[in-house]
C-alpha cells in the first residue's frame, strides 16, 4: 500500500509528512497535490480526494501550481494575520495549501524575477471567486511594505469594492451577493514591493437585470439600499418612496429582502466609501439622482392612442424624473414615444407602438445604469491611479493583475449572455494551454531536460468557431444584425447552418437528424465546448447584440445638465452616423486585449468550486463537483500538468528529505548536490525511466515511486 503526503502541519508551522500509518493519512485527507493521484486520468479519484479534504475542511487542494478551492459556506479561522505571516517566504510544497501560499508566491516571483505576473479565478457563480480575490488584495495590504501615502491606497482599493459591489452585484438564485460583470484589476507595485497604484477592467455587465429579474432573484443592491438606507430627506428630494414593492424594476423577482445582506447597513458602508475613493458631493448626489431616475424610469407608463401612436400615461411622475436626469420634459417625453429617422437626407419623426415605446424606455433604463457603471469604474480608476506616469513606464514597477471573471455557464435556457461567458472562458483555456506549455518547456530547457511532447485537446478550433473573421459566430451575428429586411433570429440560425453547418464542433435541430443524445430544439444551436455540450437559445441574440438605443433619446441625454450622464452620452455619438460596435464583437475585442495583457505576464491559477446550491456548510454534492470539475477543465488540467512528470524538486530539499535512507549520504553529503541525489535514488533503486536529473532539479515521473519513498522513510 502506498503511502500519502498528508497536508498535516507541526506546531512550528512545517508540514509534516505521513507521520501517521500511510493508509489512515490517505483516507482522512487525501492528497493535497492532485498530480500525486496514483489514478490522474479517474475523474472518481480526483472527486474522493475533493471530497475527503472537504469534510477535513482542507478547502485547498493543488494541481501543480494551479490552487483548486471549495466554497466552505462558513467562516474558517484560516485567514488571520498569523496565517499570513506562516506563508510568508514558504514555498508551495513545505506547508498546507491556501490562498495565502499563491498570494506569496505570486508576490515574490514578481520581486525576485521582475516579471509581471496575473492570478486568473475562475468558477461558477457563488463558487468563491470573488471571495478569493478579496483575500488576495488584503494579503498583500497587510503583508506588504507601505509607508503612510500608500496606506491611502490600500484603503482605496479596498473601500473601492463595497462600492463596485453594490453597482455591480445582486441577488441570485446561486449567490446572494453575485457579480454580475467581469472584473480584472492590476495591482502595482514599486521597487520596494509596496503597493502605488491600480487599475480595473471591467467586462460585459448584466445590464438586462436593471429591467427584469427571474423568479427569487433581485436587481442590483443599489437599488434596496438607497430605499432602506437613504434618510427621509433623500428620499423625498429623489421623490421616492420607502417601499420596493412600489418600484416596477424591482418586483420582478418578487424578492426584495434577502435574509444574508443587510441593505441598510451597506448603504452606510457604500457612503463612507464614496468619499474615500474621492467622489465629491455633487458627484454623489449626481450619482443618486441617476439611481432615482432609473426606478422612475421603470414606473413609466404607456398606453395605446387609437392610431396606434403611443402616449406617457405617468405625466407628473415624468416631469421629476426628467428633472432627476437632468434633461428637458417634453423632450424627454417626445423621445420616449418617437422614433426620428433619416430618409433622403431628410429627418422624419414617427410614432412608436406600444411594445416599441416599452422596449425604448428599457433600452434608455439600461443603457443610463450601464455607461454610469463604466463612469464609477473610471472614477475609481482615476483614485487608485496614484502615479500615473509609473503605472505607464512599468521600468520600476511591476503588477500583478487579478482576474475575477465568470466560468463556464451552462443553464437550464442558454442564451447570449452565456454564449459571451462561454466564449470567454474558451479564450482562457486556450491561455492556460498555451502559458503552461510554455511555462513547462522553459523549464525544461533551463533544466537540459529534453522536452517530451505533450497530448491535450487544443481548443483552437472551437475558438474560431466563435471568433473567426468574416466566418465565426460573431461575424455572422453582426452581420444578420446589419442585413436590411426582414431578419430574426431564425434567420440567423439558418445562416450559421448555411455557413458553419459542417463544423464538427457545431450542431442544430437540422444538422442533427437525431443523431445526438440530447435534444436540441428548433430555435437552438449546440456547441461542443471544450469542457462539454451547451445549447444556446437564437432567442433575443438579434436585439441583445445590436444593444440599441433610439437616437433621439441620445440626443435628449446629451444634452443632460447632470455632468455624469453628459459624460456618458457624447455628443459625438449622435453627429456620428457610424454604425457602433455591435454588443458581441465589443466583447471580443475587449477579450482580446485582456488575453495580450494576460500573456504578456506569468499566470497563477484558482479554480473554484461550490459544493452545493442551497448556500450551506458540510455538503458535498457529488453530482455538482462532478458538474463543475468538467467545466472547469480540471481533469484536462492535471492531465496537462501530469504530461511529463508528476513531481519535481530542487535537489537540497530532496536530499535533505530522503538522505537517511541511503548511508552514503546520511548524515551529510559533501559532494556535488545532483551527485548526492544520484548516489540516493541508485541506492533507492530507481530506474532509469523513473526519473531524471536537471540542472537544480530531479523530476520524478510517476507519484508510486515518491510514495515507495516515502514508506522507506516512515518504515524507518
Ligand atoms: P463568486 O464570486 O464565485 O460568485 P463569492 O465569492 O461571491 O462567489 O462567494 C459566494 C459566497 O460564498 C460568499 O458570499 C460567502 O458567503 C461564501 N464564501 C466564498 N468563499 C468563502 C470562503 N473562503 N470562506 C467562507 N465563505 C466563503
Ligand atoms: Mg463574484
Amino acid at each position: 500500500m502506498p503511502g500519502y503526503l498528508s497536508s498535516e502541519v507541526d506546531i512550528e508551522g512545517r508540514v509534516r509528512l505521513v507521520m501517521e500509518s500511510a493508509l489512515t493519512a490517505r483516507d482522512r485527507v487525501g492528497v493535497q497535490d492532485f498530480v500525486l493521484l496514483e489514478n490522474y486520468n479517474s475523474e472518481a479519484a480526483f472527486i474522493e480526494n475533493l471530497r475527503r479534504r472537504f469534510r477535513e475542511n482542507l478547502i485547498y487542494t493543488y494541481i501543480g501550481s494551479v490552487l483548486v478551492s471549495v466554497n466552505p459556506y462558513k467562516e474558517l479561522e484560516i485567514y488571520s494575520k498569523q496565517q499570513m505571516e506562516r506563508y510568508r517566504g514558504v514555498s508551495f510544497y513545505e506547508i498546507s495549501p491556501h490562498i495565502y501560499a499563491l498570494s506569496d508566491n505570486t508576490y515574490r516571483a514578481m520581486r525576485t524575477e521582475r516579471k509581471d505576473q496575473c492570478i486568473l479565478i475562475s468558477g461558477e457563480s457563488g463558487a468563491g471567486k470573488t471571495e478569493a480575490s478579496k483575500k488576495i488584495l488584503l494579503y498583500y495590504a497587510v503583508t506588504c511594505p507601505t509607508n503612510d501615502h500608500m496606506a491611502i491606497l490600500g484603503d482605496r482599493l479596498l473601500q473601492s469594492n463595497p462600492v463596485l459591489e453594490a453597482f455591480g452585484n445582486a441577488k441570485t438564485l446561486r449567490n446572494d451577493n453575485s457579480s454580475r460583470f467581469g472584473k480584472y484589476m492590476d495591482v502595482q507595485f514599486d521597487f520596494r514591493g509596496t503597493p502605488v497604484g491600480g487599475h480595473i477592467l471591467n467586462y460585459l455587465l448584466e445590464k438586462s437585470r436593471v429591467v427584469h429579474q427571474n423568479h427569487g432573484e433581485r436587481n442590483f443592491h443599489i437599488f434596496y439600499q438607497l430605499l432602506d438606507g437613504g434618510d427621509d430627506d433623500l428620499l423625498i428630494t429623489l421623490d421616492l418612496e420607502r417601499n420596493p414593492q412600489n418600484y416596477r424594476y424591482l418586483v420582478k423577482g418578487n424578492c426584495p429582502r434577502v435574509s444574508s445582506i443587510s441593505d441598510k447597513n451597506n448603504w452606510k458602508v457604500v457612503m463612507k466609501a464614496l468619499p474615500v475613493i474621492g467622489f465629491t458631493e455633487e458627484e454623489v448626489q449626481k450619482l443618486l439622482n441617476i439611481i432615482a431616475s432609473v426606478l422612475h424610469l421603470g414606473n413609466t407608463q404607456f398606453g395605446e392612442g387609437e392610431e396606434g401612436d403611443t402616449y406617457i400615461t405617468t405625466e407628473t411622475q415624468t416631469s421629476n424624473l426628467a428633472k432627476l436626469l437632468g434633461v428637458d420634459g417634453s423632450a424627454l417625453r417626445e423621445a420616449l414615444t418617437h422614433k426620428k429617422l433619416t430618409a433622403k437626407g431628410e429627418e422624419m419623426i414617427s410614432p412608436l407602438n406600444y411594445e416599441q415605446a416599452v422596449s425604448a424606455r428599457d433600452a434608455l433604463a439600461k443603457a443610463v445604469y450601464g455607461r454610469t457603471f463604466t463612469w464609477l469604474v473610471e472614477k475609481i480608476n482615476q483614485s487608485l491611479a496614484l502615479k500615473e506616469e509609473i503605472y505607464h513606464s512599468s521600468k520600476d514597477s511591476s503588477v500583478i493583475g487579478l482576474l475575477d471573471i465568470y466560468g463556464f455557464e451552462v443553464l437550464q435556457q442558454n442564451s447570449f449572455e452565456q454564449f459571451c461567458i462561454n466564449y470567454c472562458n474558451e479564450k482562457l483555456q486556450q491561455l492556460f494551454i498555451e502559458l503552461t506549455l510554455r511555462s513547462e518547456q522553459e523549464e525544461y530547457e533551463t533544466e537540459g531536460i529534453a522536452w517530451e511532447t505533450v497530448q491535450y485537446f487544443d481548443n483552437k478550433i472551437i475558438c474560431d468557431l466563435i471568433e473567426e473573421k468574416h466566418k465565426g459566430i460573431i461575424s455572422i451575428l453582426d452581420e444578420e444584425c446589419l442585413r436590411p429586411g426582414e431578419t430574426c433570429d431564425v434567420s440567423f440560425l439558418e445562416k450559421l447552418e448555411d455557413t458553419v453547418g459542417s463544423h464538427p464542433h457545431f450542431i442544430t435541430h437540422k444538422l442533427a437528424n437525431g443523431k445526438t443524445r440530447r435534444v436540441v430544439s428548433r430555435e437552438e444551436f449546440r456547441l461542443l465546448h471544450y469542457a462539454g455540450e451547451v445549447n444556446y437559445n437564437v432567442n433575443g441574440f438579434l436585439d441583445k447584440n445590436n444593444d440599441l438605443l433610439n437616437r433621439n433619446l441620445k440626443e435628449v441625454m446629451c444634452q443632460s445638465d447632470n455632468q455624469i450622464l453628459s459624460h456618458c452620452f457624447r455628443r459625438e455619438e449622435v453627429i456620428d452616423q457610424k454604425r457602433p460596435e455591435m454588443a458581441a464583437t465589443q466583447f471580443k475585442n475587449s477579450l482580446m486585449k485582456l488575453m495580450e495583457i494576460l500573456m504578456s505576464k506569468e499566470p497563477s491559477y484558482v479554480r473554484c468550486i461550490k459544493p452545493n446550491d442551497a448556500k450551506q456548510p458540510g455538503r458535498f454534492d457529488e453530482v455538482l463537483v462532478r458538474h463543475q470539475v468538467k467545466y472547469l477543465g480540471l481533469m484536462e488540467n492535471l492531465r496537462v500538468r501530469r504530461a511529463g512528470f508528476a513531481y519535481r524538486r530542487r535537489f537540497e530539499a530532496f536530499l535533505q528529505r530522503y538522505k537517511p535512507l541511503c548511508p552514503e549520504t546520511w548524515p551529510n553529503w559533501h559532494g556535488r548536490l545532483v551527485d548526492g541525489v544520484s548516489t540516493l535514488v541508485n541506492h533507492l533503486g530507481y530506474k532509469a525511466e523513473e526519473y531524471k536529473l536537471g540542472r537544480s532539479k530531479i523530476f520524478i515521473r510517476f507519484p508510486k515511486t515518491l510514495f515507495t519513498t516515502e514508506d522507506a522513510l516512515e518504515a524507518k
